[in-house]
């Protein structure tokens, strides 16, 4: 047993299902994320277990359920502490809660485990240090989506780093992640789920969504945009107020609770004028009622889910794909075999939905860093002396480790679920 150890509990060699345990002496250790993912079926995948009492606290880096999703498992026993950004803590409560209405047949927790979580939580700002036991915390700004925080750990005599899910871009939401604070990192883990590609500039992204838009709209249409409640929603939203606040943009599904938690977390997202001029001039949809009333005419509705897995999104795509007027924009990723990608690839929800005549059309507005963004955090890192690399698919890890090796002499990990890495 050495010192300092990390348990590699999920997202080893596979995207999302973020959880690392951090143990010191074998007797106290800390956790970094308690996500989930989901299998071809939708079932739920956690991540490997471990003792909670030994737990001394909880940090979650932000909202997205591959982040967030398994934490509540942790109370069933016990109660450390949860510490988060106020915004990753409040709209926590309605990511579970939706979790466990889709899922909760599979779940090994209630929502009595998320109000124990929630009863835990320590709310802590971007670069304040906490001490929790051995270790000493601090929640650096990731620039992933509002809240999203990277996590530096003070622990014996070095320092870690822990990106989460990292953006090194500014977006209407967020400012760049902060790389200022990763100079005297000793051991940086690393996302890389855009290892190896980069993605075109934000600018020329925005700019054809809000040309496609236009188009749409002039000759008559209504442009559907799903997409995720936390984040891609509200930058869309903040795109149309600043650039068409004339149309008729409406917005429903989770995408309204959200809205609002942002709005009374002002400090934590960049454009904050545009998002409350959005809720000023833009519709909410508070029933049937609009929603029935929302795609007859030209307009821009913007709904949940993302992946039209579930939500409203799905109510419209069927109303609306009949007319080669309309429009599907998908904006958000699309996992294999979601409804979403099997739009892009097939022009269809699935096989027993018909073919979709409105226009589809998908933009790369990612909130992860690509190749470059990366290789400016490993840059960043002057002390370095163990780099690992997570939240990445096993071909883009071992290509992304291998191009450190060859370009810049750097060896990276690569490690596995179940791995433990130990630190000299
Ligand atoms: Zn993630
Ligand atoms: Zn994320």
């Amino acid at each position: 047993m050495g010192d300092l150890e990390l348990h590699i509990l999920g997202g080893g060699r596979e995207v999302g299902r973020a959880a690392i345990e951090v143990t010191y002496r074998d007797n106290s250790s800390l956790l970094l994320d308690y996500g989930v993912n989901f299998d071809e079926n939708d079932v739920p995948q956690l991540p490997l277990h471990i003792r909670p009492l030994k737990v001394k606290g909880i940090i979650a880096s932000h909202v997205h359920l591959d982040h967030i999703g398994s934490i509540p498992l942790l109370y069933v026993s016990s109660s450390p502490v949860f510490v988060a950004t106020k915004p990753t803590i409040q709209m926590s409560r309605y990511m579970l809660e939706d979790f466990l209405k889709l899922s909760g047949y599979y779940l090994p927790f209630e929502y009595n485990e998320v109000l124990s979580m929630l009863e835990s939580a320590d709310a802590k700002d971007y670069n304040n240090t906490i001490e929790l036991d051995d270790f000493q915390v601090e929640l650096i700004d990731a620039g992933h989506i509002p809240g999203s925080a990277m996590i530096k750990v003070y622990i014996k005599n070095k320092v870690l780093l822990y990106t989460g899910d990292v953006n090194t871009i500014e977006t209407k939401l967020t400012k760049p992640a902060d790389i200022s604070k990763i100079k005297d990192v000793n051991i940086l883990l690393i996302e890389a789920t855009y290892g190896m590609t980069n993605h075109p500039p934000r600018e020329i992204v925005e700019k054809a969504f809000i040309y496609s838009v236009k188009e749409v709209i002039d000759e008559g249409g209504t442009v559907l945009v799903p997409s995720f409640s936390v984040g891609r929603s509200q930058e869309i939203l903040c795109l149309l107020a600043e650039h068409l606040p004339y149309l008729d943009v409406y917005y429903d599904g989770m995408v309204r609770t959200i809205l609002d938690i942002m709005l009374e977390n002002k400090k934590f997202i960049y454009r904050s004028d545009l998002l409350e001029k959005a809720a000023s001039i833009f519709k909410r949809v508070r029933g049937w009622r609009d929603r029935r009333k929302a795609w007859r005419n030209p307009s821009v509705i913007i709904a949940s889910a993302g992946m039209l897995k579930g939500g409203p999104s799905l109510y419209y795509v069927k109303k609306i794909s009949d007319s080669k007027k309309n429009a599907i924009f998908l904006v958000s990723y699309q996992a294999e075999n979601t409804p979403g990608r099997n739009i892009i690839e097939k022009g269809r929800i699935s096989d027993e939905y018909p073919l979709i005549n409105a226009r589809i059309e998908w933009f790369d507005f990612s909130s992860h860093a690509g190749h470059n963004g990366l290789l400016n955090i490993i840059r960043a890192a002057k002390n370095l002396e163990h780099l690992i690399i997570v939240h990445s698919e096993e071909e883009t890890a071992l290509a992304l480790a291998n191009y450190l090796k060859e370009t810049l002499g750097i060896e990276a990990l690569v490690p596995n679920n179940g791995d433990t890495i130990t630190i000299a």
